[in-house]
């Protein structure tokens, strides 16, 4: 795809999101690898309903501002991920009801904190460590993903919401999506007596896409 092509995506992309919901406000933030080696982002305090795809943040992979409006400060985590995983084309933050509900709670597994219960969540995600509390902003919340970016897809930080990855930003955007309904599926089914899938069936599962 061109620069132009994947500006209009983002925007067409980030609006389907917000008016289905996954972000409300301000809230979140979006990022892609462009074919010259620069990323593309969503401008600081964007609404993903509003973008622009002539004002979208244009940064280099040391964060420095190329072009555009001035980016979230929150991309400074994204290019963390992407100096540690080469796989990693695009990625999608949200503060999504669901899955912050879920990063709110005590006592969760920091290695994966949804234990599989659908395919579709091994298959598109595997894991989800999480990332312990950090002040928005705090360089950090960086610092953790980069150690962690080359082993998972997605993570999920403490009291704030989730950062997911994907192989272009449709991919990102879907395995956001997958992440979210299975956060809400996961609330849904707390206190219930869920049938989890073995060991042997997430096995079966591994490796085999989505
Ligand atoms: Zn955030």
């Amino acid at each position: 795809m061109t620069e132009q092509q994947l500006r209009e995506q983002m925007v067409t992309l980030a609006r389907s999101m917000f008016e289905r919901g996954y972000a409300t406000g301000g809230a979140g933030n979006l990022s892609l690898k462009l074919p010259n080696g620069h990323f593309l982002a969503t401008p600081t305090g964007s609404s993903f309903g509003r973008l622009d795809a002539d004002r979208l943040s244009v940064v280099d992979i040391d964060g420095n501002h190329i072009s555009g409006d001035r980016p979230s400060k929150e991309v400074a985590f994204h290019l963390a991920i992407y100096r540690n995983n080469s796989a990693c084309n695009a990625i999608v933050h949200l503060h999504s009801t669901y899955l912050t509900a879920l990063s709110c709670l005590q006592g969760l597994d920091t290695d994966n904190a949804i234990k599989p219960f659908t395919p579709y969540f091994v298959m598109r995600i595997g894991k989800l460590p999480v990332i312990p509390y950090l002040r928005p902003g705090d360089p950090r919340i960086a610092e953790e993903l980069a150690k962690r970016a080359a082993d998972y897809r997605a993570f999920l930080l403490a009291n704030h919401g989730p950062v997911v990855t994907g192989s272009n930003l449709t991919d990102a955007v879907d395995n956001a999506e997958e992440l979210e309904e299975t956060a809400k599926l996961a609330l849904m089914l707390d206190g219930k007596s869920i049938r989890y899938l073995s060991e042997e069936e997430i096995t079966d599962l591994q490796g085999r896409g989505k």
